[in-house]
Order: structure tokens, then sequence, then C-alpha cells
């Protein structure tokens, strides 16, 4: 973006009118040229779906519409409620389980966890706070978690510490040995152990964990398990890669991310729970202005008592409308597609001798890098890096970096329908060459 452009930014509040075609020429040639986002077949950074016409338009049409998603006895909940549905059908989840629809795996995560401190703490956490809890909880997980989840942890008051990350092996994935070892010292030291979290694809890697394995061990340690299936989760309705994630359907709860693998427009996430009684009963309250009546707008649910929002937009529209239009089939296809890609471009680097690949390829996500023999760890992360930043201002391709048990390494996720897998044979080709030109030249 050039400064000219980023300048604009700096203007300061309005005060007199402007004619609206005036305010989208402004708008069309400062904003919608410089995205930072998934609409190029080259787009692989960090973790992004890319988006979909049909989900823009529904944006479009949610905002004109204009229900609050707050509650009540309207259309627009009841779709929210139905595409809530969908969510549990394509991840096995029963019928009689809970869920919401939120800004993103984050805050699907969150309200995971809440719920599950507040079924395991064995007091009234909301009427008593976290420090009535007897023994303290303890939280589970891989050290490739996401981050979010120590927010979550942290904002529940509960703290850092109270979450436990398992080093990994070669595999990056749970390590069930450590981790009931873990369980048995912290009981020893009197926790009380509460939840174990299993990723359904890490954001670092794409590993998957045991989510069997996890199931039997939250039941005969007596945990909650939840599943950060914000990328995963949807692998379930792939067919060559469904078995990947079985397991799944076990849980307690599910964070999966419809901005995600199903390429709705930002934001929507969603957070499933097995047992509703639970879900509502960690966040309904009785608001005198916000009563039930046997008629009218205020005779039904009201939706905000399964999250921490209180008015919501009307997310549903944009996955109600691209699933109708599509059909689930072929989103199941388009996962597998990526799934293959990322293999393809796995194989790719593999036979390339100045390129190695640093964590095993699972799913859509590629770690690799650039080799440059006789260089130590800090001039390969820097030549790296400067080959990841000339890709992206020279527009080839956006990809994005991470460490690997120590290892600095390109990361690509390719979690796009525009790809095609000459744009994963150029990426090869263009990193290759950068890496060559950087080496010799600086
Ligand atoms: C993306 C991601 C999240 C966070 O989801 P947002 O939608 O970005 O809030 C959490 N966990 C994993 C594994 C993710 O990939």
């Amino acid at each position: 973006m050039p400064d000219k452009i980023r300048r604009t930014f700096q203007a300061s509040l309005p005060h007199s009118p402007t004619p609206l075609s005036d305010v989208y020429r402004e708008v069309a040639a400062t904003v919608m040229s410089y995205p930072m986002g998934n609409i190029h077949p080259r787009f692989w950074a960090w973790y992004m779906g890319s988006s979909n016409f049909t989900g823009a338009l529904a944006d479009f049409l949610a905002a004109v519409q204009g229900s609050n998603l707050g509650g009540g006895n309207h259309a627009a909940a009841r779709m929210d409620e139905q595409v809530v549905d969908w969510c549990k059908q394509m991840v096995g989840f029963p019928a009689s389980s809970s869920g919401s629809l939120v800004s993103g795996g984050s805050m699907a995560n969150t309200v995971a966890l809440i719920v599950a401190r507040n079924v395991k703490a064995g007091v009234d956490v909301r009427e008593r706070g976290v420090a009535a809890i007897e023994r303290p909880l303890r939280f589970y997980a891989s050290d490739q978690l996401h981050s979010c989840h120590r927010k979550a942890i942290e904002a529940m008051g509960l703290g850092n510490r109270a979450l436990q990350r398992i080093p990994t092996g070669g595999d990056l994935r749970l390590d069930l040995e450590a981790l009931r070892a873990v369980i048995a010292r912290d009981r020893a030291a009197g926790f009380q152990p509460a939840c174990v979290i299993g990723s359904a694809g890490t954001v670092n890697t794409g590993a998957i964990d045991d989510l069997q394995a996890i199931a039997d061990l939250a039941v005969t340690e007596d945990l909650w398990f939840h599943v950060d299936g914000c990328i995963g989760a949807l692998i379930a309705i792939a067919p060559d890669n469904c078995d990947r994630v079985r397991g799944l359907e076990r849980a307690d709860s599910i964070a999966l991310d419809p901005h995600k693998w199903l390429h709705a427009p930002f934001e929507v996430g969603c957070v499933l729970v097995r047992d509703a009684v639970a879900h509502l009963a960690s966040f309904a309250v009785e608001q005198e202005y916000l009563g039930k009546t046997p008629r009218g707008l205020a005779s039904a649910d009201w939706l905000y008592e399964y999250g921490l929002q209180t008015s919501r937009g009307f997310r549903a529209l944009k996955v109600w409308m691209t699933l109708k239009q599509h059909g689930v089939i072929k989103f199941g296809r388009l996962i597998d597609q990526n799934i293959a890609q990322g293999h393809y471009l796995d194989e790719l680097i593999a036979s390339e001798p100045l390129l190695e690949i640093v964590a095993r390829t699972t799913i859509n996500i590629v770690c690799f890098r650039y080799r440059a023999p006789g260089l130590d760890e800090e001039a390969v992360k820097s030549l790296n890096a400067e080959i990841m930043m000339r890709l992206q201002e020279d527009g080839t391709a956006a990809i994005s970096d991470t460490t690997v048990h120590g290892r600095y390494c390109l990361r690509v996720a390719i979690n796009n329908h525009r790809t095609r897998r000459s744009d994963l044979e150029l990426l090869v080709r263009e990193v290759v060459r950068l890496g060559q030109q950087i080496a010799h030249k600086g």
C-alpha cells in the first residue's frame, strides 16, 4: 500500500456531508485494493477461509433485513438455530446438544471453556467466583494449542498456569502417556484436573490429536473433553479424510470455524456443547427488560443466553445461503482437495534438494524452508524470512512463517478453493529462485 493511501486513514472526523458517490469512490480507491484476506489463489498465510460471493451477498441482505439475533420469535432467529443444527450434523453431534454462532473460533473456544469450568468447579462459580473453588482447576492440551485458549483461561480468572501444555514429540500431537503422568502428579499435589483440549488440526502444523484416545482418557480421568476444531472439525464432511477426526463426535464441546473451511466471509464461528442444560446454565440470566411473553416477538428463547453477547448479528444467513446453494458435499470435496494439495506440495518440496520439510504434513498445512547448508539457525531464519517478505511484496504469494520445536520455517496453509496445483509449482520455483538469489547476493 503506497504511503499516499496510508495517509488517507489519518484524516480526522468529518463534520459536514459528502455525497455518497464520492464516499464510495474514495473507499474503492483506498480500501478495496489493499486487502489482507484470502481471495487470491495464492493466499496461504495464517489460516483463513477464502470467502465466497454468496456469503458476501448474504451479509448485505442480513444488514438490510436488520434483525438482532439476541433472540426472539422471528425468522432470522429460527435460521440461526437451524445453522447451529447443520453444524451439529456436519460433525456428528446429537440434535439434543446446544450451540451458538459467535464471532469466530476464539470466542467459540472461550464459551466452551467457560462451560467446562463451571461444570467441573464443584462450586457455584457464577455466584461465588473462582476464589471459592476448593482445589485449583487444571486444563490440559499439547504445547501446539492455539493462543486463544490462553486468553480464555486468563479471562476466566484461572491464570495461565491452570493451562498445562504437554510437550509434543516429533508427531506434534498430544502425548497421552505424558498427560496421564501430569494428571496423576496434579491430583497428588491437590489440583483438580478439569478438562482436556484436543486439537483437530493445530494451527502451527495441522497435526491432529488422537481424539478417540483422548475421549477414552477423559472418561477414565473424569475430564471435560473439548475439541478445538477450528481448522479440522469440518474434515468430518470430507469423504477421503474424515477418519482423521474420528472421536470428535464424542467430545463434550467443539469449537469450529465456518469462516475457515466453509469460506464464509468474516466473522462466524460456532460452539457446540453436548449438555445443553449445562450450556444454558453458564450464561442464562433473568432480566426484567428481556422477559418472555406468551405471544409476539418475545415468545421464543433468547439466543443471547448461550454466550457473552447480547445483540448479535445475523451471521447465520451467509452460512445458510452458501450451504444451500452449493450443498455440503461440495465443501467436503474442497476440503479433500486442499488436503491433497498439501500433500502434493509436500512431495514437490521433498523432491527439491534446496528445500526441506520441517514438520510432518498431515492435512493442508506445510512447513518447510530453504536449506542454505553451512548457515547457522539465525542466518537460515533471516534468509527464509526475506524470501517470505519478497513473495508478499512482489505479489507472488502470501505465505506466513512459524517456528516448530525451535526450527524457523515458512508455512503454507492451503485453505483456499481457488488454488490450483500450478500455483503450488510456481511457489516452489519462486522460493528456490529467491533463496538462491538472496544466498548469493544478499
Ligand atoms: C483460527 C484458529 C483459532 C481462532 O479462531 P478465530 O476464528 O481466528 O478466532 C483457534 N484455534 C485454531 C486451531 C485455529 O486455527
